[in-house]
C-alpha cells in the first residue's frame, strides 16, 4: 500500500506534468461506483471539466490537486491504485477506472486492482484530511508533541504509528523500519515509551521516510511511480517482509507477529520488551 514516501514520489513526478494543465475531460467507470466520494460519478467529472491545475500537493497519503477556482481534486490511493501519467492515451488495462484528458493531448490514469482508491472534489480539504496528524518531514513534527501523544494512548506503539490522526502518512513498511531503527519493540505499549526513546524514534522515521522518498519509495507488490516505473526502497529495508533471515545488525532471525491486525516485523535481538 503506497505511503507517504510512494504518494510524495508520485507528487514529485506530476507537478511539471500537471501544473497549468486544463482537464478536456473525464471519465470514470461503472464498475468503480465508490471512487468518486460525496458526489455522483458524473458530477464529479462535469466538475472537472474545464478546471485548470495550479498545483499538486500532498497531506500525509492525500494527493492535493489544486484546482482553479479555490477547487480541490484529492486522490488516495488505498490498496492498489496507480495514478499514471500516459503521453498517448490510458493503457488497456481491465483494472482503468478513470481517465482524465489533458489540453496537452496527455493523459492521467486511474489503474486500481482492488478498487478500495478514492477521489474527492472538494472547496474545503478540510472536509477530507482535517483530522490528520502532523507531517513527520514538517517542522509541524515535533519531539515533545509527538512524545505526549504516545503518552496519551496505551496500544501498542506500532499500532499507534500507524493511526492517520497521531501522525500523517506513516503505513506498515516505515512503521516496522523506524521501530527498528529506534530498538523499540512494537509490541510496547505507546505510554510506556520513554522521552529518549520517543527521540530515537522521532528521528528514525524522519530519516526512513527521508531515505525512502530518496530512492522513490517501496515497490513490494503494486506500486508504481506516475510513470509506470517502480521504486528501490524495498531493496534496503532491515525488518518489512525478513521473517527468518538474519538480522543486518546482530544476526537473530527477524520475528513476524500480529499487531493491532497488522504484520508487524522486529528483531528480537535490538528490539527488546
Ligand atoms: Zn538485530
Amino acid at each position: 500500500m503506497p505511503e507517504l514516501p510512494e504518494v510524495e514520489t508520485i507528487r514529485r513526478d506530476l507537478v511539471p506534468l500537471l501544473r497549468g494543465r486544463t482537464v478536456r475531460d473525464a471519465w470514470i467507470s461503472p464498475n468503480a461506483p465508490r471512487l468518486a466520494q460525496l458526489m455522483t460519478p458524473e458530477a464529479f467529472c462535469r466538475g472537472l471539466r474545464g478546471r485548470r491545475i495550479e498545483d499538486v500537493g500532498r497531506r500525509g497519503k492525500y494527493l492535493l490537486i489544486h484546482l482553479d477556482g479555490g477547487l480541490t481534486w484529492i486522490v488516495h490511493l488505498r490498496m492498489t491504485g496507480r495514478l499514471q501519467h500516459a503521453r498517448e492515451g490510458c493503457p488497456d488495462d481491465r483494472h482503468l477506472r478513470a481517465k482524465f484528458k489533458l489540453d496537452d493531448g496527455g493523459w492521467l490514469c486511474f489503474i486500481d486492482m482492488r478498487k478500495f482508491g478514492t477521489m474527492w472534489l472538494v472547496d474545503d480539504v478540510d472536509l477530507v484530511t482535517g483530522k490528520l496528524g502532523p507531517e513527520p518531514l514538517d517542522e509541524t513534527f515535533d519531539v515533545a508533541a509527538f512524545h505526549g501523544s504516545l503518552k496519551r494512548r496505551s496500544t501498542a506503539i506500532k499500532a499507534v504509528l500507524l493511526d492517520q490522526t497521531v501522525l500523517a502518512g506513516v503505513g506498515n513498511i516505515y512503521a516496522d523500519e523506524s521501530l527498528f531503527r529506534a530498538g523499540i519493540d512494537p509490541r510496547r505499549a505507546a505510554n510506556r515509551i520513554s522521552r529518549p526513546a520517543a527521540g530515537r524514534l522521532h528521528e528514525a522515521i524522519v530519516e526512513v521516510l527521508l531515505e525512502a522518498v530518496g530512492d522513490r519509495g517501496s515497490s513490494f507488490q503494486d506500486y508504481v511511480d506516475a510513470r509506470g516505473e517502480a521504486g528501490y526502497y524495498h531493496l534496503k529495508v532491515r525488518v518489512f517482509r525478513r521473517t527468518d533471515e538474519p538480522c543486518l545488525v546482530c544476526g537473530t532471525a527477524i520475528r513476524r507477529v500480529k499487531v493491532g491486525g497488522r504484520s508487524t516485523h522486529f528483531c528480537p535481538g535490538c528490539q527488546k520488551r
